[in-house]
């Protein structure tokens, strides 16, 4: 071998390896997340407007067999176009229920179908009491909006608004994990979707009781039979013996996400009720899902920690602890960084604190905050005043005082 081959070989051979470790580091930034395009932001405030806006009911009807899930159909008293949204995001409500003397209720419903020039719409689930505590009272505002409202009824509204959206920017397939009412924010991006981007593989996983709480059955078996790239798949609790349009019995979980989904990296978008959050969100993370592709969203109480916000220190990591004071409540506790927000370590501790979107959106949550820095992953959509902070989207800087 002549010296001339020889320098050849060896700088193939460095080469080689030069290129090997670009493509190693490219798929370890791309398995990680990192240098991922972020979630867009909210569409432009141009048509949005500050505060509340009367909408008129103008029709409603049932979305399922047992009657518990209702849309409302919704149009601006004032007739002036409506803004878009970003499929996933939700509107406001301040809803005067009983006599309508008390202060209004603050409740947030998803905008269940893709945007539309003259209507939105949401559907309610109407909330029951708790079934292990019967004697409780029934949801206030969903079971007002099922019994009272009417079409010709006027409703106070917030414009749309909220950060669990589908990322139309990433063709990456899309799964969609839905729980009973869950449905409604992945029922407006997979429509989105199948109109927008119709190459693009969607595989929605919808998890029920039974057929008789399988809201929207005939429109997702119409998208299904249309659309060649959307795949169905209705896991059922506890079905009938005679209902064939459960493909699954039990619950969604890894297992069957493993046996069902092709192999490749997918968006995953996750709603449903506090088990199926607490349970299903972390085991995707366990089952090497990057958390840049785990979307997900609560309609309520739910305990999710994944690891540090984006633009936050891992507190719980870097062993932090805060004192926080709740001050009406009497209660002093400490923040160890678990809970990814102060209303979710309020609540983890009983204390009750008034709460609504949960995503810093509708200033529900907004309290007085006495002593003390509150920091925030993103700015909130929410103008926050002067000496007040926001639960939802808060957490600790410094031990605080707060009039809760
Ligand atoms: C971003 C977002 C989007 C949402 N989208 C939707 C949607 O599309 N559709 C939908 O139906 N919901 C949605 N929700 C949930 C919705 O906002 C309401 O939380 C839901 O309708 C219940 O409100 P409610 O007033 O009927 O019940 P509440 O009066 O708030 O009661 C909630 C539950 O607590 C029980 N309860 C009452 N008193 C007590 C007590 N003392 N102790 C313990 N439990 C008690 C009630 O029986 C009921 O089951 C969404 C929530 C969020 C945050």
């Amino acid at each position: 071998m002549t010296a001339l081959t020889l320098l050849a070989y060896i700088s193939a051979a460095l080469l080689l390896q030069l290129a090997a470790g670009i493509g190693l580091a490219v798929w370890r930034r791309r398995r990680d997340g990192v240098g991922v395009t972020p979630p867009p932001p909210p569409p432009s405030a141009d048509l949005a407007w500050p505060g509340w806006r009367e909408f008129r009911v103008v029709r409603r009807e049932f979305e399922d067999p047992g009657h518990s899930q209702c849309s409302f159909y919704l149009e601006p008293l004032d007739g002036s176009p409506l803004p878009p949204f970003l499929p996933g995001q939700f509107l406001t409500f301040a809803v005067a229920t009983g006599d309508g003397q008390g202060s209004p209720l603050v409740r947030c419903y998803s905008l269940s179908e893709p945007p539309n020039p003259k209507h939105y719409r949401i559907t309610v689930k109407r909330a029951l009491a708790p079934a292990r505590q019967p004697e409780l009272p029934a949801g206030e505002v969903s079971n007002h909006l099922h019994d009272v409202v009417q079409p010709g009824d006027v409703l106070q509204v917030k414009a749309p608004a909220g950060r669990f959206v589908l990322d139309p920017a990433r063709d990456m397939p899309v799964v969609l994990l839905a729980g009973g009412i869950g449905i409604t924010p992945l029922l407006c991006m997979l429509r989105w979707c199948l109109a927008e981007q119709p190459g693009r593989s969607v595989h929605l996983y919808y998890g029920v009781r039974s057929a008789q709480e399988r809201a929207f059955g005939e429109l997702l078996a119409e998208l299904e039979r249309t659309h060649p790239a959307f795949h169905l798949h209705v896991v059922c609790s506890s079905p009938a013996s005679d209902d064939r349009d459960c493909r699954h019995v039990g619950y969604i979980d890894v297992p069957l996400l493993r046996q069902t989904l092709p192999a490749g990296r997918h968006q995953f978008y996750v709603c449903g009720p506090t088990p199926m959050m607490e349970s299903l969100v972390p085991a995707l993370a366990d089952w090497g899902v990057p958390l840049s592709d785990i979307h997900f969203e609560a309609f309520g109480p739910a305990s999710i920690h994944l690891g540090p916000a984006e633009g936050t220190d891992d507190q719980a990591a870097a062993g932090v602890h805060f004192e926080v004071a709740f001050r009406r409540s009497g209660r002093t506790l400490v923040w160890d960084g678990r809970d990814a927000s102060l209303l979710d370590f309020a609540e983890r501790h009983g204390i009750s604190v008034d709460s609504g979107c949960r995503s810093g959106s509708c200033g529900s949550c907004e309290t007085a905050l006495i002593e003390g820095t509150v920091g925030y992953a993103h700015t909130p959509d929410h103008p926050i005043a002067a000496g007040r902070c926001l639960l939802c989207v808060g957490t600790p800087r410094s031990r605080l005082v707060l009039d809760a």
